[in-house]
Parts: C-alpha cells; sequence; structure tokens
C-alpha cells in the first residue's frame, strides 16, 4: 500500500488501513478512508461475531476515536456503547482514525504479539452507514519480514478487496512469519498456515490426509468441488486450547501441542479440520433465516442451531472413517466419549435442545459452576439427535447425508434461509412419522430411546462403574495448594451436606486433606461408606459437616459391538453408516 490511498468516491466502498507494525505493544492502528452518503453518517462496532453466539461488545478495546475531514475534525456524537454518529456540513471525504488492544487470543477475538498477529475483524472494522454492501478494501502494514494470510482476492501488494462489509467481516487475518503449504482439494487451491509450529512439515501426511476429509466433505454435500474457490486453513498450535471458527473461504483452528502429540490427537485434530470444513455448507452458505442477513449489533435467536452445530458435530466424528483414515475402533470410541458425556450431564433433563439453541447467548458460552446441572450443550445434544435422526432415517431406506443434501439443494444453493419447521419438514419428507418425532426430540428432556438404535447397528453402550463412593463434587483441577470444588453436584452428597462450589477441603475425619489422591485413600471402594467428618473453609472461616457419600456411579459408557446383536446384516449396515451412505 501507499502512504495516499486512492480515495473512494461515492460507487466504491470505505479503505480500512491496518497498521501492525508495533506488534510487541499490542496496538492495532485503524484508519476508515470514505466518502460519506449523508451528513450524519453512523459508526458502529460490532458486538459478536458470527459462529460465536455471545456478545462480546469489541468496542471495549477501542480507544483514541477521531474522526477529520481534511484538517477539520467532526463532532462525534456517541449513539450507544459501539456506536457514533456524525455531524457533518459537506459530503467531503472523511478520514477516521482509532485504535484497538489486541490481547485476546482466540478465534474470535484480536491477538498482536512480537510473534504473530491475529485479527477478527467484526472487532477491528466500524460498519459505517449506507456501505454494508459496498466493496471494503482492506490494507495492511506489517512488520520487516512478515506475511499476511488472507482469504479475500488481492488487490496489489499488501492490499484486498471485499466484495461488501459482511464479506470482509468473514475474513480471519493471519500476519506472522510462519511457514505455510499450499494444497489443492478437486483442483481448488488452498492454503495452510500454522502459528506455533508448522503441521504439514512435521508430519508429511497431514495436508494429504486433510484433503481426503475435504473430498469426503464434498461427497457428503453432493458437490464434486468445495463451495469456495480458494481455502485458507489458519491453526494456532499453542501449548494447551481448543477451539474452531467456520468462515466462507477459511477455518480458524487453535489446538494444543500436547493434546497433538497425546494418542488421538491427531485424530481429533482432523475431526476438528472435517468440521469447520463442513461449516463452508452447513452453517455459511446453508444458513438459518434468522442469520440471513446477519444483525451484528444484538442478540439473534436462533433455533436451528441445534441443526447447524449438531448435525456438524456428529458428522464430524465420521467423515474421517467415510475419507478412509481411522478404524471402526476410533469412531465407536470417540462416540462413545461423545454418548458418555451426554448421559453423565444432568443439565439434560432440565433444558431441551430446541432451549440450548435458543440460549445459547446466555448459557453455553457462559458456563459456571452449575452450568453441567442446568443446561446441556446443543452442539452434544444436537449430535446425539443427529444419530438418532440418521439411525431413525436409515429404518425407512434415507439417512441423514441424505436430508443434509435436500436441504443444501432446496435452500443452500439458492442463499434462501431455513427455518425450524423447513428443518422438520425436510426430516419428514424422508421419514414421515420424523413431523411428529423430531420436534418432540428437539422440545423434550427426556432421552431418545438409544439403545434401541444403536441396536440396529449391533452396538451397545455398557456402562464402566466408578471404582469410588460418589461424592457428588468436582475438584478444581490444577490445585495450587488449596483443595477448591469446583462444582457441587445438585441433589447429590456435597450439597446435602450443605457445600458449595468455591469451599475449601480441608480435613477429613481429623485427617489432613493436601492432595486429591487424599481423597481416593479415603474414599475408595475398600473403604466402608459412612457418615464423614468434613472440615472446610468458606469466606476465610473454618467450618465442619457431615458428610454421607453415596454409593459408587457410573464413572462413563462405552460403545462396543455387541456380540449378542452382532449379525451379518448389522455388520453390513453399520459399513453403510460409516461410509455415510443410506
Ligand atoms: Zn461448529
Amino acid at each position: 500500500m501507499s502512504d495516499e490511498p486512492t480515495l473512494p468516491d461515492a460507487t466504491a466502498g470505505p479503505i480500512v488501513q491496518l497498521d501492525l507494525r508495533e506488534p510487541h505493544r499490542h496496538l492495532v492502528r485503524v484508519t476508515l478512508h470514505l466518502t460519506p452518503r449523508c451528513l450524519q453518517p453512523e459508526l458502529r462496532l460490532p458486538a459478536w461475531t458470527p459462529g460465536s453466539y455471545l456478545i462480546r461488545d469489541y468496542v471495549r478495546t477501542l480507544e483514541g476515536l477521531e474522526v477529520f475531514q481534511g484538517e477539520t475534525p467532526v463532532s462525534t456524537s456517541r449513539l450507544s456503547a459501539a456506536g457514533w454518529r456524525l455531524q457533518l456540513t459537506a459530503l467531503d471525504p472523511l478520514v477516521v482514525h482509532y485504535r484497538l488492544q489486541a490481547t485476546e487470543l482466540s478465534v474470535r477475538t484480536c491477538h498482536l504479539s512480537a510473534d504473530h498477529g491475529f485479527l477478527a475483524l467484526a472487532g477491528v472494522v466500524l460498519q459505517v452507514s449506507g456501505e454494508r454492501w459496498h466493496p471494503h478494501r482492506l490494507e495492511l502494514r506489517l512488520p520487516e519480514g512478515w506475511q499476511a494470510f488472507v482469504p479475500l482476492p488481492g488487490a496489489g501488494e499488501g492490499a484486498w478487496i471485499a466484495s461488501d462489509f459482511d464479506r470482509l467481516i468473514d475474513s480471519p487475518v493471519e500476519v506472522g512469519p510462519h511457514p505455510w503449504h499450499r494444497f489443492q482439494v478437486a483442483g481448488v487451491p488452498h492454503r495452510w498456515v500454522t502459528w506455533g509450529g508448522d503441521q504439514p512439515a512435521d508430519d508429511p501426511a497431514w495436508l494429504a490426509d486433510v484433503e481426503q476429509v475435504a473430498l469426503a466433505c464434498c461427497r457428503l454435500m453432493g458437490e464434486t468441488a468445495p463451495a469456495s474457490h480458494d481455502y485458507l486453513f489458519v491453526l494456532h498450535l499453542l501449548d494447551g486450547g481448543y477451539g474452531g471458527l467456520e468462515h466462507d473461504h477459511a477455518s480458524v483452528l487453535q489446538y494444543g501441542r500436547r493434546a497433538l502429540a497425546a494418542p488421538g490427537g491427531r485424530r481429533k485434530l482432523l475431526q476438528l479440520v472435517a468440521h469447520e470444513y463442513l461449516h463452508q455448507w452447513n452453517v455459511r452458505r446453508l444458513r438459518p433465516a434468522e442469520l440471513t442477513p446477519i444483525d451484528y449489533d444484538r442478540v439473534t435467536i436462533v433455533p436451528g442451531l441445534w441443526f447447524a452445530e449438531g448435525v456438524t458435530s456428529y458428522l464430524d466424528l465420521l467423515l474421517p472413517l467415510a475419507a478412509g483414515l481411522g478404524t471402526e475402533a476410533d469412531l465407536l470410541q470417540d462416540l462413545g466419549a461423545d454418548l458418555s458425556r451426554y448421559l453423565l450431564t444432568p443439565g439434560r433433563r432440565v433444558q431441551g435442545l430446541r432451549q440450548s439453541a435458543e440460549e445459547a447467548w446466555v448459557k453455553l458460552y457462559r458456563q459456571d459452576a452449575s452450568s453441567a446441572d442446568s443446561q446441556i450443550s446443543y452442539y452434544l445434544k444436537g449430535a446425539v439427535v443427529a444419530l438418532v435422526l440418521d439411525l431413525h432415517l436409515r429404518r425407512h431406506g434415507s439417512c441423514l447425508p441424505v436430508v443434509l443434501r435436500e436441504l443444501w439443494r432446496s435452500h443452500g444453493t439458492w442463499g434462501r434461509g431455513y427455518r425450524n419447521e423447513d428443518l422438520i419438514t425436510a426430516f419428514a419428507g424422508q421419514a414421515a412419522d420424523l413431523a411428529e418425532l423430531l420436534p418432540l426430540w428437539l422440545e423434550s428432556t427426556d432421552d431418545p430411546d438409544l439403545s434401541g438404535y444403536l441396536a440396529d447397528l449391533g452396538l451397545a453402550l455398557v456402562p464402566k462403574p466408578a471404582s469410588e463412593a460418589f461424592l457428588g463434587w468436582q475438584l478444581e483441577e490444577a490445585p495450587a495448594q488449596a483443595m477448591l470444588l469446583k462444582r457441587v453436584h445438585r441433589d447429590g452428597p456435597a450439597e446435602r451436606a450443605r457445600l458449595q462450589a468455591g469451599d475449601e477441603l480441608l480435613a477429613l475425619d481429623g485427617q489432613r486433606l493436601r492432595r486429591p489422591e487424599d481423597l481416593t485413600t479415603a474414599f475408595g471402594s475398600t473403604s466402608t461408606p459412612g457418615e464423614r467428618q468434613l472440615l472446610y473453609c468458606r469466606d476465610g472461616r473454618v467450618r465442619t459437616t457431615r458428610l454421607q457419600p453415596d454409593p459408587p456411579a457410573v464413572a462413563s459408557w462405552q460403545l462396543l459391538v455387541d456380540p449378542q446383536l452382532e449379525s451379518e446384516p448389522a455388520r453390513r449396515k453399520r459399513k453403510r453408516w460409516q461410509a455415510l451412505q443410506p
């Protein structure tokens, strides 16, 4: 980019210049050039970013807003926490300056450090009234030796063009001196860039496996090529962490180095790749009507999130196997772990699936000590209902991928948003009884008939009992000195003993408690369950209580091939299920 940008005329949109040349100060310097279309234009910073349903108030990182026409400062009045109105006397070109503190490292926030920069542009670019559907030009200034990875068409050195504001906001920006690789999926160019390592170089089969998973996604959608014509993967390989965010032309992934090195770690990263890549269709281009178009300023209730996230979470387990990678045993282990997590979450008795989707903004992204008792993730229960739908449809000679393809044809390819009712109609089109069953599964807090459906495939869920008495509490994972309660189960022994999250355990029957292992020793299967005296500390005051443990509970569930249900037809059904075929 040059110092003097070509100022936009009334037919072009804004120019967004981002200066990242002081990365160690974590400051993004933003300059916006535009020609106003009215005398009182409004500027608003989005409150959230699509794909992550939480009001993030990105404006809290913004400072030093100034607006000029030529040399003359323009007066601004604040409309809301994230909005300003300008008072102009002429439609001469405007320059807007501000800075952003970029210190939050996630796939949906901004982080600029001496090592790299990542920008979720919803937290960076002001929406200017009247400019949303006009092209936006992005220009970046980088530290020496850094390179930018932007899923937008290039417009010269350090510049890119987004067809409108939405396309710009949907373009994650990664910058740094990172290794990167090119590959193709069905002839479509793809880039892979890693910050914090070099996954493709460390694992030479990686890109070929990603390509196979991407091709399996295309086949699943009934397409010969991806929906994007130029795709970018950004991987943040960190000490710990996990997450992903989908875009029309990109996936941003966060993953832990230790998790990657652990058994099954590579497989789970491949599932994350499959998940975000499949979102290219399911939720991005095949989109809930409530997000068509997106309101960046406020909460939008999206009942269909169960489909967008649940179906994608279920299919991301199957896609690597459908791509010829992994084994049936891996699939049963991973699906079994999800089913186990579901069955061990008491909140599923409190919150239904549709309710979970509608409450995403205030519950899923804002977990606290009582969340497991009062809510169920629409990712997790959505995946369970997706499994049940898939197996129900198979009894009718169809399957979940058929419904997904139908919806893609009827809504996605036309850019027509779907409502929850459209989903029910599409499922009922393949199995008429789903017109009644699916609404029930979406509203009810009862479990669907999991064992009945799994038996169709010769599979059974087998409980694994815990080795020690049930105390109805969960400790903080990394107790430094103190043993603190992270969670107290509803209706459990700890709750009956009047304990609460945050309490510090001090001693049991006069014996000092120092490590979690001390509890295992005290409550192991060899010890006699009976009332115990517990000394604990709350709010700086030491107290005592009597704790009556319950018998050992189910520690987990395993999904296994049941020898009594196994048969040649069940085996054949399982193969077709794993191949995503009816
Ligand atoms: Zn997702």
